[in-house]
This record gives structure tokens, C-alpha cells and sequence, in this order.
């Protein structure tokens, strides 16, 4: 690579030395035909001396003062490209010197010479270079460095982590459920409405099932309280037996708080009456 690069420079220094050798003239070839443009429109323009190398430059109704001495022009064109413009062009010829003059150095084919002078030398192949009696170079010994040393190979960003597997990226994927493109069935919105319906009705159907065999179930027992006095309140626990027919109401004697179904019995007959009876009986054993 770097080899290629020397013998293009050296081709092309080559070149521009010996195109440029054969230009006669101060400057180089593209300024001068920039310089005889702007010179060609400097006849725009009318010029007055104020001494001093001061000029009154006026040029379509616009007019600017400009000093050969400090090479600038009132457009500012001069100062900052240090290239002339038709203002700067239409004083130095009202002056009778040359425009060449004035240009700066940097735009000449004297420097242009010099930037090229430089020489590469042409390098012979490694077989016939000069042998020494000197030992050849080694290279630097290798410093372990501190830290686990890394074992797996860099990859190239567009490499992928597993060349067994064929990636995905950039294929249309559809979805199995709802055969929309766009979602895979993991993450289908439909399937999402319909899990939660689902979930919801086995449940109930759970529930309904075991209530269905007979089972009294109780659900909660009596809600009890201890106060900061140490006296304990039972709240009223609403009995419900559906198969029954019967509603029973138990309040406790000292019934501050009331709870909305602490005890709820569902299903099953005189069986879950006896159940009924039997928690009463120890809520009012506890007081
Ligand atoms: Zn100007
Ligand atoms: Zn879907």
C-alpha cells in the first residue's frame, strides 16, 4: 500500500515539475486566467488618486476606498483571499504598475516550483540491498499486559456473531394467529385481548366447580381487632348460604366495627349451616 502510493508520488511530482518548467510568465496558469477575467471587468470601474497609495474606486454605483501599500480594497475581497478583484485591478492600472505585482507570492509558479522540488528517490527491491556485519533489528519484546487476555477474534460490524445462523434482519415477518404482517404470535395484540378473557373464565369455572361439588368453603374467618385497650371487637359477620335458603345475620355484643362479608358460605345445604354454627360458637368462645 505504501509502496503504491510512493511510486504515484513520485510520478506525479514528476509531472507537475516538468508541466510547469515549460509555462513561462510570473504566475500560475488558472490565477492568471482568474486575473485577466477580473481585470476585464475592472473596465466597470473608474478610479481617483487621493496620494498616499490611496484610491477612490467607484465601480457601478458603489465605491471603495483601496491602498496598494496595505494591499486592501473597502470590499474586503483583497484582504482576506489576498487575491486582486476588479477594484484593487482598476487602481493599480490607473497607476500605471502591473496587476502581477500585486498578487500575492503563494499564487506563483515560483512556489508552485518549490513545493514540487523535493525529489523521491527511486528504492531498489529488498533482494539487492547492501548486506552488513551488523546483526539484523529485533523487534521489541512483547510486555504481557495486566488483565484477562482476550482469546476471541474481532469480527467486522457487518460479520455476524454466528455464521451458522442466517439472521432475520430485513425479512417480513406474519403472524401465525391473526396472519398479519408486521408481529410474530408472541406478540400479537389479538392473542393479548383474548389471554386475559381466557385466564378469566377458567377461573370462574374453577371456582364454580368446586362450589358445584358441595363443599361448604369458607373464605374468611371472623375479623378480629385488638385495640389499644386490649378489649377485643368482634366485627358482625354476614352469613350466606345460598343452597339453604336461609340468611343468617350474626352481630357480636360489642360490635363497633362492621365488616361488609367477612364469613361467606356457598353451596351445600345443612352441611354448610353446621360449618356456620360451628365458627359462631368459637368467635363467641374467643370473647
Ligand atoms: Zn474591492
Ligand atoms: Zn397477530
Amino acid at each position: 500500500m505504501i509502496e503504491k502510493i510512493r511510486r504515484k508520488l513520485i510520478r506525479s511530482f514528476q509531472l507537475k515539475r516538468e508541466g510547469m518548467s515549460k509555462l513561462t510568465g510570473k504566475l500560475c496558469p488558472k490565477i492568471q486566467a482568474k486575473l485577466d477575467n477580473e481585470g476585464f471587468k475592472s473596465s466597470d470601474c473608474v478610479s481617483i488618486y487621493a496620494g498616499n497609495d490611496l484610491f477612490e474606486v467607484e465601480c457601478r454605483h458603489q465605491r471603495f476606498a483601496v491602498n496598494l501599500s496595505k494591499r486592501t480594497c473597502g470590499c474586503r475581497k483583497w484582504d482576506l483571499t489576498c487575491f486582486l478583484y476588479q477594484h484593487a485591478i482598476s487602481a493599480i492600472l490607473f497607476d500605471g504598475s502591473v496587476p502581477e505585482d500585486y498578487v500575492h507570492p503563494y499564487y506563483t509558479i515560483e512556489t508552485y516550483m518549490k513545493a514540487y522540488e523535493p525529489i523521491i528517490y527511486p528504492v531498489a527491491s529488498m533482494e539487492q540491498w547492501r548486506r552488513t556485519s551488523i546483526d539484523p533489528l529485533e523487534p521489541p519484546k512483547d510486555k504481557i499486559q495486566r488483565g484477562r487476555p482476550k482469546i476471541k477474534r474481532k469480527r467486522y460490524p457487518s460479520e455476524p456473531k454466528n455464521p451458522y445462523k442466517l439472521s432475520k434482519a430485513g425479512t417480513i415477518i406474519k403472524c401465525s394467529e391473526c396472519k398479519k404482517v408486521g408481529h410474530n404470535s408472541r406478540t400479537c395484540p389479538s392473542k393479548k385481548d383474548k389471554g386475559t378473557v381466557s385466564t378469566n373464565a377458567k377461573k370462574t369455572l374453577t371456582t364454580n366447580k368446586k362450589q358445584a361439588a358441595g363443599g361448604a368453603r369458607a373464605t374468611a374467618a371472623s375479623d378480629v381487632d385488638s385495640g389499644a385497650g386490649g378489649s377485643r371487637t368482634v366485627a358482625s359477620s354476614a352469613v350466606d348460604s345460598r343452597a339453604g335458603g336461609s340468611r343468617a345475620v350474626a352481630a357480636s355484643s360489642t360490635g363497633v366495627r362492621t365488616s361488609t362479608a367477612p364469613l361467606t358460605i356457598s353451596g351445600g345445604g345443612a352441611n354448610s349451616e353446621r360449618v356456620v354454627v360451628q365458627t359462631l360458637e368459637k368467635a363467641i368462645q374467643r370473647m
